[in-house]
């Protein structure tokens, strides 16, 4: 049994399915929140504040990534926005018009313990078709915005970025790669990542990449590292470079003046910090989560994600908190028979072995 409880959440998926509209047909004219960049940084998704949690000012406003076409929108949009126009230009009567007739289906989110896993390893490299594919089955992510159409006047629709999918993504999988080594305590892995400049700082510097739903985190190199100038602004290049640095300055107070209720971690120390550094990052994005009273259960308090968004971040949380265990070799979801079973299966357990007996060196 998933630890769920005490946490509720309905999503509605639109039955007709989703498609993708560019900026010939809409435009996003709101407001954005920040520093509006006209193309997306993959290095940047881990410092805009405004990327980790939505503030809530309204449908009008949106992050600078909301803003950047193509949009995912309800299924009949094109179409419907072609009519529209021949009506306009008085091709076609106004009668025939296809409305179309919104037919949603709800779900619960949270009923799959690791959909987050699997929203993580979307592969980017065809982020069209599998963010298609993810929206048909589960919905859209619940951070669209209000598009007008370029040519018409009226007739506002709805759309989701495929940037905003691409940064989600991105965040999450590498935050999913991090946790795979504070989980296994691998100081080792960590130990390339998690620097002590000094004694009064600790920093977290990395690299990554994703392939094909991959992950790597990579160690900051000690020499000059010039980024290579890798277009990031298509949200479905191959791979992507960035870096995170000295974050833990903002997270960890400083130890000069500790808070009697911290406890500053020792010098070296690398799983601690990286585990801190997990946490405030996941708390971020764990604020569109409140509480509410249930009526239908007498008056019960449940948590409520926002959005599907949301509740990913919430089931990533239920799985660092140990309420969703998941296998340390395939990811797969499983029941622990034992406290100490980390691995869903024999198969699982043995492939595990494999793998660090070649990384040794050894004979498998
Ligand atoms: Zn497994």
């Amino acid at each position: 049994m998933v630890e769920t409880k005490g946490y509720e959440f309905y999503w509605n998926i639109h039955e007709g399915g989703y498609e993708l509209v560019d900026n010939t047909l809409y435009e996003y004219r709101g407001k954005v929140t920040g520093t509006p960049f006209d193309k997306y940084y993959a290095d940047r998704i881990f410092f805009h504040t405004e990327l980790l949690a939505r503030r809530r000012q309204g449908e009008s406003t949106a992050t600078y990534v909301d803003a950047l076409p193509p949009w995912l929108v309800l299924k009949e949009t094109r179409v419907r926005l072609r009519e529209l126009e021949l009506i306009k230009e008085g091709k076609m009567p106004a009668d025939d018009l296809r409305m179309p007739i919104p037919r949603r289906k709800g779900y619960r989110p949270l009923s799959d313990p690791v959909l987050h896993r699997k929203f993580a390893s979307l592969r980017t490299e065809a982020l069209e078709t599998e963010a298609l594919r993810f929206a048909n089955k589960y919905g859209l992510l619940g951070r669209a915005v209000r598009l007008h159409p370029v040519k018409l006047v009226s007739q506002t629709v709805k759309g989701e970025s495929l940037y905003r999918w691409r940064a989600e993504i991105d965040k999450m999988g590498v935050l999913l790669a991090i946790w795979d080594w504070v989980r296994k305590d691998d100081a080792g892995k960590l130990g390339q990542i998690i620097i002590w400049p000094s004694p009064e700082s600790v920093v977290i510097r990395f690299k990554w990449k994703s392939l094909k739903g991959e992950y790597e985190i990579l160690p900051w190199p000690e020499e000059d590292f010039d980024v290579e100038e890798e277009d990031q602004s298509d949200y479905s290049s191959q791979s992507s470079y960035a870096y995170v640095e000295d974050l833990l300055d903002e997270v960890l107070p400083r130890p000069k003046k500790p808070p009697a209720w911290f406890k500053p971690y020792r010098r070296g120390e690398v799983v601690g910090p990286a585990r801190h550094y997990l946490y405030s990052m996941i708390n971020y994005h764990l604020r569109e989560i409140t509480p509410s009273l249930n009526p239908w259960v007498g008056g019960k308090v449940d948590f409520r994600p926002r959005a599907l968004l949301d509740a990913l971040w919430l089931m990533f949380m239920l799985e660092v908190n140990g309420a969703i265990r998941t296998c340390f070799y395939c990811g797969g979801p499983f029941e622990p028979t034992r406290k100490d079973n980390i691995y869903c299966s024999k198969n699982c357990k043995r492939m595990a072995h494999y793998y660090t007996q070649q990384k040794r060196g050894g004979k498998p």
